[in-house]
């Protein structure tokens, strides 16, 4: 008796490259979006992407509704929402960083309307994947949300955004190496639902962007190229397997345990990307792909230890023993780790002195 079924939520409009951000009307139109819209972006992308966007709606006889958002929180999410139903609008358009486009998304949820995304920077892979996260007190929250009805990515907004967001991008896909090894170590574990497709998808992306690494230079447009389209790669296998799995692991717990324990200390890809190097050590011992990880972070410039994170030591170790708990996820670091242990995988791997 077969049984098995699945629902794979995909965004219908993927849109990336120099200059696309002209054609956001036209991908409306594809859609058969009617109605107005309600904009929502921070300050910079504002001036940068959402004012020439709106220019372009206006022109072409819609009038958006506006909000400009300062911080991702859930009381930002609620005046969004409060926005949509006065301005009586029928869609979202998410343009910014991650907060923007996360606020965007969690509220299109909550109304029930589509949402699509712009994201002026190519920071990590929230702008395509079905999740939103924002903080809640002194915790994260990540919840399901609707993944974007459409994606526009102009590599030429994004190369403008400044240069350790690109990188952070780039750290966030490098770290589906060690998420793959914690879901697949997950599934024979703990039987966690695992489809080989997400992974290879997962994995294949991270490979991608490692292999043409020499082309993520300061100020070369085709960098905001390869990152978006690793990034939108990386959200559809999130979309595969309706799960973050295929590319949030340990290193995510960590990173996530970090943002806690030090608040807006580093960027979240940055924070992944050392906690992949750890993990990977964790999963293979010395002969592991941990160096590589590494040496494909120090190639983007992207940090590699706790003082370029800016970190200090003593709170890296912290997250790498208290972040199990935060998540109900299994990962290599199982029901936790032992203090020493967690020095000795720091000190091995060079993250910590
Ligand atoms: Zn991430």
């Amino acid at each position: 008796m077969f049984e098995k079924s699945t629902w794979i939520r995909l965004p219908r409009n993927v849109v990336v490259g120099h200059g696309v951000i002209d054609q956001v009307v036209d991908v409306i139109d594809d859609l058969h979006l009617q109605g107005r819209p309600l904009f929502v972006t921070s300050p910079t992308p504002r001036e940068v992407a959402a004012d020439p966007i709106a220019a372009d709606f206006e022109a072409a006889g819609i009038d958006p509704a506006i909000v400009t958002v300062e911080e991702a929180t859930f009381d930002a999410v609620e005046d969004v929402i409060e926005i949509a139903d006065a301005e009586e609008v029928s869609y979202l358009v998410g343009i910014g960083g991650g907060k923007a486009i996360d606020i965007a998304k969690m509220a299109s949820h909550h109304l029930e309307m589509g949402f699509l995304s712009v994201p002026t920077a190519a920071s990590h892979d929230g702008v395509i994947s079905n999740r939103g996260s924002v903080p809640d007190g002194d915790t994260r929250h990540s919840v399901a949300a609707e993944p974007p009805l459409a994606v526009i990515a102009d590599t030429e907004v994004l190369a403008q955004a400044p240069w350790e967001l690109t990188t952070a991008g780039c750290a966030d896909i490098i770290s589906n190496y060690t998420a793959v090894m914690d879901w697949r170590l997950a599934n024979r574990l703990k039987n966690v639902e695992y489809s080989e497709y997400a992974a290879a998808l997962s994995e294949m992306t991270a490979e991608i962007l490692v292999d043409n690494a020499d082309l993520v230079r300061p100020g070369l447009e085709e960098s905001a190229w390869i990152v978006s389209k690793a990034l939108m790669s990386s959200g559809v296998a999130m979309s595969i397997a309706d799960s973050s799995r295929p590319a949030s692991g340990a290193e995510h717990l960590f990173s996530h345990q970090l943002d806690r324990l030090a608040p807006g200390a580093a960027l979240h890809g940055h924070q992944v990307g050392v906690g992949s190097i750890m993990t990977a050590y964790l999963h293979g011992g010395e002969k592991g792909i941990w160096r590589d990880i590494r040496d494909a972070l120090d190639s983007i410039d992207a940090p590699t230890t706790a003082d370029e994170l800016g970190i200090d030591d003593e709170t890296v170790l912290e997250s790498l023993t208290t972040c199990h708990v935060i998540r109900d996820r299994y990962t290599i670091l199982g029901d936790g780790m032992d203090e020493r242990a967690a020095r000795e995988v720091a000190t091995v791997t060079g993250v910590i002195d």
